[in-house]
């Protein structure tokens, strides 16, 4: 009965918009009973636009944007797109040489003779910066209403804060709904940082959040779950979310995601909607249902 139990399931899911690895990509499904939802580009669109530019003492404003766009025009990072886009009045951008990605924290590169560091407090406080009182206050206030702030330093402090933010897509609520009815615990997973992490899952109605995780820990987490004796899915986008997709009992990419992401994964979402994450554990469940 196998190979047709799994052709419907299959058939029914190019339906759904949920295309299946395989078949023993869903063995795991009818344990699982923890949901570990990654939040930017998965529970919120993932397309931000910069919302407020605060120069430090003594800066000018688009001096400190046109740094940080310049550094930021390396990078694919949903941050770094907004901070693009939000410095198009600037002029042309400088060049970056010695361009380097740190991966879940910012990026550096030289820029007009200075070396820029851009991303996390933390990232400017490891490698030396200092971040004058002003800034840090004002990185939490943005914080405080929701914002990812990033500092832009160089020459020893940092220099200015940039506040982005994406918006919740409009399903994502009634999924989480949705995903505890079928009597699964959700759990938001990000790097963003735990104030950010905590208003987006109140606004979705989720109280497990796992903040400030770095793209290497992502996997652990979803390790030390499991080691806790919960079978895990796990939806996600990004290529930090890939081997946390991998370890996961069953992994579920957003379409709209990285191929890595989606090469990791078990199941893919065609739709760009976490309802269709719902569909896909109800599938998966069915199908096996069917499955003797
Ligand atoms: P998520 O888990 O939500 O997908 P990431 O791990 O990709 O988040 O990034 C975590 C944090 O690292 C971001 O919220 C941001 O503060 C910082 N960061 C990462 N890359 C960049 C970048 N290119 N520019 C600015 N900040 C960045
Ligand atoms: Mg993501």
């Amino acid at each position: 009965a196998t190979p047709t139990a799994l052709l419907v399931g299959t058939g029914r899911g190019a339906q759904l918009g949920v295309l299946i690895k395989g078949p023993e990509a869903l063995e795991s499904t009818r344990r699982v009973d923890t949901v570990v939802l990654d939040k930017t580009g998965t529970v919120t669109t993932g397309r931000m636009s910069l919302l407020a530019v605060t120069p430090g003492g003594g800066e000018r404003r688009d001096e400190v944007l046109r740094l940080a766009a310049a550094l930021e025009n390396g990078s694919e990072h949903p941050v770094a797109r907004a901070v693009v886009a939000g410095a198009a009045d600037v002029g042309v951008l400088p060049p970056v040489t010695d361009f380097a990605n740190v991966a879940g924290l910012g990026v550096s590169g030289a820029v007009d003779g200075r070396q820029v560091l851009l991303g996390r407090a933390r990232l400017l406080e490891e490698r030396g910066l200092v971040v004058p009182d002003d800034l840090a206050r004002a990185a939490t206030d943005a914080e405080a209403a929701g914002r990812t702030a990033v500092l832009v330093g160089w020459d020893g402090q940092a220099r200015g804060l940039l506040a982005v933010a994406d918006q919740v897509k409009p399903t994502s609520r009634e999924a989480v709904r949705r995903l505890r009815a079928l009597g699964l615990r959700p759990v938001l997973l990000t790097g963003d940082n735990a104030t950010v992490a905590r208003a987006v899952a109140a606004e979705v109605g989720i109280d497990e959040v796992i903040a400030e995780v770095l793209p290497t820990e992502k996997v652990e987490v979803v390790a030390r779950l499991q080691g806790e004796g919960r079978v895990v899915a796990m939806v996600g986008d990004g290529v930090n979310d890939a081997a946390a997709l991998a370890q996961a009992d069953l992994g579920l990419a957003m379409g709209t995601g990285t191929d890595v992401a989606i090469e990791a994964s078990d199941l893919t979402l065609v739709r760009d909607d976490l309802l269709a994450a719902v569909d896909a554990i109800r599938l998966a469940r069915a199908t096996l249902g069917t499955i003797k």
